[in-house]
């Protein structure tokens, strides 16, 4: 009825579907949390180090509001992470870092070039921005079109935004390093979003965050989400070029970085050990079940620098072949979460989160569910 207040472009939107909340799951399958096995979110199933719950339990400011710069944070990153302090930001999960340079940059009607299949917060934050849309759909393998995407900037001339993501989410692929410099030639502000790089520097595949220093044009995204088990304190950040920085800082919310997220992430950094032997873990996992996945007559396993696996599902119509919206259902009802794609570029595919060895021991055994 009072429709005719909101945004055209908002009443137009659809909306994100984001993954079925844990407490919800666990009551439509009647199983105790413990019980459910979440490979869905690409979550750190070894949550936080203890030294960031030891953080947490002490903490003795919950009452004052945090810091607007998140100083510390941004000091224990510049260390970790060898970039100057003036050129980092943090945001309320590197989702909220998406929005903000969406928010800085887009005039109603600019360009924002995505190479799906990708992350959906792309798409999502282009049409809360009132951007438009241009996706640049990956090759067979999963590899960036770079020509495709030279052609839609020369096309576009509102095009101002191209998200990269490496590993790329779903399928774990990286970006090649001349693929990255031609793409940086050309005249659009580049988000190269590294939330999985952790898991790919265990293979040599570095970090470009330091980039940053000497590319104009150049954002590098990151997370405590996925390295750091810190998924539900909504902590991520960024590096910007500097011309950037000062828009980003006024237009942000003061007290983004939550004080809980803010002394748990600074904790988290001075337990690198202990980080990067939940790495190791997860990586020998993910080759794991690449290896078994792959023993499995209906599915086919892709690659993966990250701590996930993308599996393709042969389909109903061929011999052995299964859906995969069915399969990710029977899995459900063992209590063992995945994600299901169903859409260009992902047909008919799954995608699972390396696990703990406990946790994915049965993956072997996918043959036989629902059979
Ligand atoms: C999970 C994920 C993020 C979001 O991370 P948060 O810091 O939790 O907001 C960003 N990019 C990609 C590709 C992701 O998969």
């Amino acid at each position: 009825m009072q429709t005719k207040f909101v945004r055209k472009d908002i009443v137009a939107m659809e909306s994100y579907t984001p993954i079925v909340p844990f407490a919800v799951l666990s009551r439509r399958l009647g199983r105790r949390p413990d019980e459910i096995v979440k490979l869905d979110a690409n979550e750190n199933p070894y949550g936080p180090s203890p030294k960031a719950l030891a953080a947490l339990q002490g903490g003795e400011f919950f009452h004052i509001y945090p810091d607007p710069e998140a100083t510390q944070l941004r000091e224990a990153l510049a260390d970790y992470t060898k970039t100057p302090i003036e050129h980092l930001l943090c945001g309320a999960g590197a989702d909220e870092a998406i929005d903000l340079v969406l928010r800085v940059v887009l005039e109603p009607g600019d360009g924002v070039i995505d190479c799906p299949p990708s992350f959906g917060m792309y798409p999502f934050s282009t049409a809360v921005n009132s951007g438009h849309y241009i996706p640049v759909p990956r090759r067979a393998d999963f590899s960036v079109d770079v020509e495709g995407v030279e052609t839609a900037v020369s096309t576009h001339p509102h095009a101002k935004v191209l998200f990269l993501c490496s590993p790329n989410n779903p399928d774990g692929s990286v970006i090649a390093e001349a693929d990255l410099r031609r793409l940086l030639a050309l005249p659009v502000l580049v988000v190269l979003d590294e939330a999985y790089v952790d898991f790919a520097e265990v293979s040599g595949v570095p970090s470009r965050l330091n980039w940053v220093t000497e590319h104009e044009n150049l954002v590098v995204l990151r997370t405590f989400s996925k390295l750091a088990g810190l998924a539900g304190l909504r902590v991520g950040y960024g590096a910007f070029p500097q011309w950037l920085l000062p828009h980003l800082w006024k237009i942000k919310q003061p007290y983004n970085i939550n004080v809980a997220a803010e002394l748990a992430a600074v904790a988290a950094l001075e337990d690198k050990e202990w980080l990067h032997e939940k790495v190791g873990l997860l990586v020998a996992e993910r080759e794991r079940m690449i290896a078994e996945l792959g023993n499995i007559s209906y599915l086919q396993p892709y690659p993966s620098h990250s701590n996930f696996v993308l599996c393709r599902v042969a389909n109903e119509g061929l011999p052995n072949g299964r859906s995969a919206h069915q399969l990710k259902l029977d899995l459900e009802q063992e209590g063992i979460l995945v994600r299901y794609f169903n859409k260009p570029g992902l047909n008919n595919c799954i995608r699972i989160s390396a696990g703990t060895p406990e946790q994915t021991r049965g993956v072997g055994s996918i043959e036989e569910i629902g059979d």
